[in-house]
């Protein structure tokens, strides 16, 4: 086997246990669509391009680390979900997936709603002149103050998550003059197969009221007894990165029989069911997720057939993609740093971000895909770990993966389907300043928030 660049580089059979990595693939310059978001594609000059423009002259305007978002792919999902579901149901982007103020001017014009779970993501929202009855606030302990602005502002549902909050949000609401909206968010037994740090809907967590001995009927036949709130619906989020419609199909399920009990002991037919986010992405080529069509299609057939064996009228049904609209679109690019190459173990490719900017893998043991994106290469592969230059060392981008084996210092490489869960998780650590985002669009590049700077590091610090 004849290595061209790095005679040390890494024999695969010492380090690839897992199948899937065994064989890289056939060329490693041609980009998998799946994980790209639309508009991304490699010239013929062998540059990758985003809206049409060179990730190299992106990296010389915008610098490096950066995410790069592609807008028309953004708002082409977000009509696909809305399109999907159609005018009898709300799709809720989930805010905390990626929010800024650009992101809530898109969702609005394309139609969508917005989810938040805090008061900083309220302020955007509503800064970005989201409408309020358009946005629903979650979290499971939204402080007085946060519950107080909400209400007034009038948010069009606010999901109840605990039974102290049932009282608080109707005392509040009470306090001001105002009946308010809610929703009752339900934990249903269900364990999504993904990360179990990313399962919510199995019962020992901190989230919602279970369904199990009888908990949400008694939250049900509080939240009816008081003034301050009108009762809307039930809620339920059973996880994230799902691609079997089994997991939803248990929780609407489940959620529906507890609307059928509401309406036996209260003779009242709540409206709404809220079906939560978790529809999983294709973060490499091994992942197949599922159409908005596709997923419409299965979740009204389910709710539908529940309610006509429960002799239910068909509740409005209400999704929460969050992931599944904006991971996709976007990618962050590095320059490559430091290669070292660790003989019969591994090789190691150190870029210019890291954890501060994708904590994701460190996290949750993500897994990514990585492209050489600044030229192409025909060099063999070499199966490498890309890390990033924090000081620890679980700081993992992308775990495992196969670049040419011709990569050098001052390469740009870019790791797609970092729309989501990256920058609204980034941090400071090791007083990392976090990147930009830059939304590309039909041959124009604007940064939408911009990268943090010295200063901004320092005027946190007041000495
Ligand atoms: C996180 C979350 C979502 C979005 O999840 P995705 O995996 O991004 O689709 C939706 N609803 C609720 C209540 C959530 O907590």
């Amino acid at each position: 086997m004849s290595r061209s660049a790095h005679p040390a580089g890494p024999r695969h059979a010492d380090v690839l246990t897992e199948g899937h990595y065994a064989a890289p693939p056939a060329d490693l310059n041609v980009l998998d669509e799946k994980v790209w978001a639309r508009t991304v594609s490699r010239n013929d000059d062998g540059a990758v391009t985003v809206g049409g423009i060179e990730v190299t002259r992106l990296a010389e305007e915008f610098g490096t680390p950066a995410y790069f978002l592609d807008e028309s792919d953004f708002r082409a999902r977000c009509r696909a979900w809305a399109d999907a579901f159609g005018p009898g149901a709300d799709v809720f982007y989930a805010g905390k997936a990626f929010l800024s103020r650009a992101v809530v001017r898109w969702l609005k014009e394309e139609g969508l709603n917005l989810d938040v779970c805090s008061g900083g993501e309220l302020t955007t929202a509503l800064d970005a002149g989201m409408p309020a009855e358009r946005i629903a606030f979650h979290g499971n302990n939204k402080t007085v103050a946060e519950i107080e602005w909400a209400v007034q502002v009038g948010v069009g549902r606010i999901v109840l998550d605990s039974f102290q909050e049932i009282v608080r949000v109707s005392h509040i609401a009470q306090r001001l003059g105002k009946r308010q909206r809610v929703q009752i968010r339900v934990t249903v037994g269900v364990e999504a197969h993904t990360h179990e740090f990313i399962a919510t809907a199995h019962e020992d967590q901190k989230f919602g009221i279970a369904l199990a001995g009888g908990q949400a009927a008694e939250a049900v036949r509080r939240a009816l007894r008081l003034d301050g709130i009108e009762l809307i619906g039930i809620h339920s989020h059973i996880g994230s990165q799902i691609f079997d419609m089994a997991g939803f199909e248990v929780s609407a399920r489940r959620v529906v029989q507890l609307l059928a009990e509401v309406r036996d002991e209260h003779g009242v037919e709540l409206p709404e069911i809220d079906l939560g986010g978790g529809l999983g992405i294709a973060y490499t080529s091994d992942d197949d997720p599922r159409d908005p069509h596709e997923i419409a299609k299965a979740l009204g057939d389910i709710v539908t057939r529940e309610c006509e064996a429960a002799g239910l009228a068909t509740p409005r049904i209400s999704v929460e993609p969050g992931r599944a609209i904006v991971g996709p679109t976007a990618f962050t690019l590095y320059e490559v740093g430091t290669i070292k190459h660790l003989e019969g173990l591994r090789t190691y490719v150190s870029v210019d971000g890291g954890m501060s900017d994708n904590i994701r893998t460190a996290l949750y043991d993500a897994e990514y895909s990585v492209a050489l994106v600044s030229r192409r290469s025909d060099a063999e592969p070499m199966l490498v770990r890309v890390v990033g230059k924090h000081c620890e060392s679980g700081d993992i981008v992308v775990k495992d993966a196969f670049l040419p084996s011709d990569l050098a210092p001052g390469d740009l490489i870019a790791v797609p389907a970092t729309g989501a869960y990256c920058r609204s998780m980034a941090s400071n650590y090791n007083h990392a300043l976090r990147p930009p985002v830059v939304a590309v669009r039909d041959g124009e590049a604007r940064v939408i928030v911009r990268r943090e700077t010295e200063e901004d590091l320092l005027r946190l610090d007041v000495g």
